[in-house]
């Protein structure tokens, strides 16, 4: 039996990358260095994501508009900055086309869940009160994801069992090698096309979260 559906956000159900680079150029334009660039910021960002892997997201993007900002010794303008980065990120987040249109036919049937590593909190990414929980990383002493006790707290937060729990997300080692690890069932969004890139299966792949009602149902029926 199925009884939820939970979802990851960033690039699952949030259009995370037109936010980030919103909120980017909102930087860039109010510090007015030429030599600054969004690219730049990216760059940066990128290899404090790779580096504090294990660290809060709001943490990973201060350091990294400091890096940025120190490269111009603007660095000490960093706590103004992060604020309009974030005022302007959430803003321009907002969920990927047709998502509400999907959630919508999910939540007929399903328990709906919502859990993410980072700080896309529903409610300022266009998604608030769909969800019958929220789960964040690293509130409340819950692990990052693929860690165990991230799916464990969502297993917890659902009141469900392993197998009555289908995960849906982008990312195929947080979302799918993580969620199968703790025993849910796994949708794994792969916009691209792209060959799994490991051992582990997912229960199912789409190119586009419009198939989930029917993939899921296929799920329920197996
Ligand atoms: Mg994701």
């Amino acid at each position: 039996m199925i009884t939820t559906v939970a979802f990851d956000a960033d690039d699952t159900l949030v259009d995370i990358v037109a936010g980030v680079n919103a909120g980017l150029a909102a930087v860039v334009a109010a510090v007015g260095e030429p030599s600054l660039s969004v690219a730049g910021f990216r760059a940066d960002a990128d290899d404090c994501w790779l580096r504090m892997a294990d660290q809060p997201a709001t943490l990973i993007r201060e350091t990294a508009l400091r890096i940025t900002l120190d490269r111009v010794g603007r660095g000490d303008e960093t706590p103004r900055l992060l604020d309009l980065f974030f005022e302007v990120r959430f803003a321009n987040s907002r969920p990927f086309p047709g998502v509400l249109d999907v959630l919508a036919k999910l939540r007929s049937e399903y328990q709906l869940g919502y859990g993410t590593n980072a700080n896309s909190e529903a409610a300022r990414c266009g998604l608030g009160g769909l969800f019958a929980f929220e789960l964040y990383a690293l509130r409340g002493g819950v692990p990052k994801k693929p860690a165990a006790g991230f799916f464990e707290a969502l297993l917890a937060a659902a009141g469900a069992r392993p197998g009555e729990v289908v995960y849906v997300g982008d990312s195929y080692d947080h979302d799918v090698v993580g969620a199968a690890g703790a025993g849910l069932r796994t949708v794994w969004l792969n916009r691209t096309g792209a060959p799994v890139p490991g051992p582990v299966r997912p229960d199912a792949i789409v190119a586009d979260l419009a198939r989930l009602p029917a993939v899921i149902a296929d799920l329920k029926a197996a």
